[in-house]
């Protein structure tokens, strides 16, 4: 009896953990039937990243095909460098980050790294190329420790640590009663926003992947918050490839381009002195939330 229940129970959890694994990225994309339709091509080769430069070659997408979401969208993130997109709710910015994980592909053009068409390659030598801080981090059931090694299973305590002091959220964790192995999530310790998305942070620091893909919270943190994100955000994101999803202006100030998006289409590119020169949308969205924050009012974009 006992040597079948070892075998069931190890089985157990490792549907316990698949499941688990699953829930999670389908919660962070709010997905649960589309992901099923992408598949590996017969034979697909692994992704082979170098120096990690993604375009987007005139992409277009729809969720639903009778309705257009993107319309011929063309940037490229040169290898190391940040790239911000920019534009009003529901303009497409985060379908863009579905898009290069592949929770979807294309209907038209391609994106490629370094290169080769991310279609063509597995999708879990895509998944390991790139990290992802989603809009809202939705963490495992389990301890600090498992959530932040998660990015590379069998990491030792040291490394998860040092993520998390990257990250800023160690000393956090530290002045709980059991630290790391402090369980979160739904039946444990309930994490602000801002602090599950400092566990995203570490998690994709210890993954250390050449492409970063983070999707700026929609809700507006308070400002020293936003700041401290956004420190840690820059160092995740030094000498890595990053597509950032912005909602907040302030953050994309420094980036190498700000692509900005209206319903579907790039209607601006350029770095931010550039754009506020040419006084078009960009200059007009930067107007009105400089006005908001001086009327004191958190604005997103
Ligand atoms: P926000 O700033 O509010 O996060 P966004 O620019 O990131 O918006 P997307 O999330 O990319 O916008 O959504 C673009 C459009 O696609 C929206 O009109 C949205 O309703 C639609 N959409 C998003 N996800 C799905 C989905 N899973 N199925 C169908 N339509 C979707």
């Amino acid at each position: 009896m006992i040597q079948l229940y070892i075998p069931l129970n190890f089985l157990g959890v490792i549907y316990r953990e698949i499941k688990q694994a699953l829930t999670d990225l389908e919660k962070m994309f709010g997905l649960l039937e589309r992901e099923r339709e992408v598949a590996d091509a017969p034979g697909a080769p692994e992704l082979k990243v170098g120096a990690g430069a993604v375009r987007f070659e005139h992409v277009d997408f729809a969720y639903d095909p009778a309705r257009p979401i993107l319309h011929d969208v063309s940037f490229e993130i040169p290898p190391g460098r940040t790239v911000a997109v920019v534009g009003a709710s529901g303009a497409g910015k985060s379908t863009l980050a579905r898009l290069l994980y592949r929770f979807y592909d294309v209907a038209g053009g391609r994106i490629t790294i370094d290169g080769q068409d991310i279609r063509q390659c597995t999708q879990a030598s895509l998944r390991r190329a790139i990290g992802i801080v989603p809009q809202d981090t939705v963490l495992f059931n389990d301890t600090v420790e498992y959530n932040i090694a998660y990015g590379r299973p069998g990491a030792s305590r040291a490394e998860v640590e040092a993520a998390a002091r990257q990250a800023r959220i160690h000393d956090f964790i530290a002045s709980t009663p059991k630290g790391y192995a402090t369980m979160v999530g739904e039946r444990g310790l309930k994490l602000s926003g801002g602090e599950k998305q400092r566990v995203a942070i570490a998690r994709t620091l210890l993954k250390d992947p050449p492409v970063l893909i983070f999707d700026e919270a929609t809700s507006a943190l308070d400002s020293a918050n936003e700041r401290a994100i956004q420190a840690e955000l820059r160092s995740a994101a030094q000498g890595k490839t990053a597509l950032v999803i912005a909602h907040r202006l302030s953050t994309v100030v420094d980036a190498y381009e700000i692509v900005v998006l209206d319903q579907g289409r790039v209607v601006e590119r350029g770095a931010h002195a550039e754009l506020l020169a040419r006084n078009g949308r960009y200059a007009q969205m930067w107007q009105l939330q400089q006005a908001a924050q001086d009327a004191d009012e958190p604005a997103a974009v």
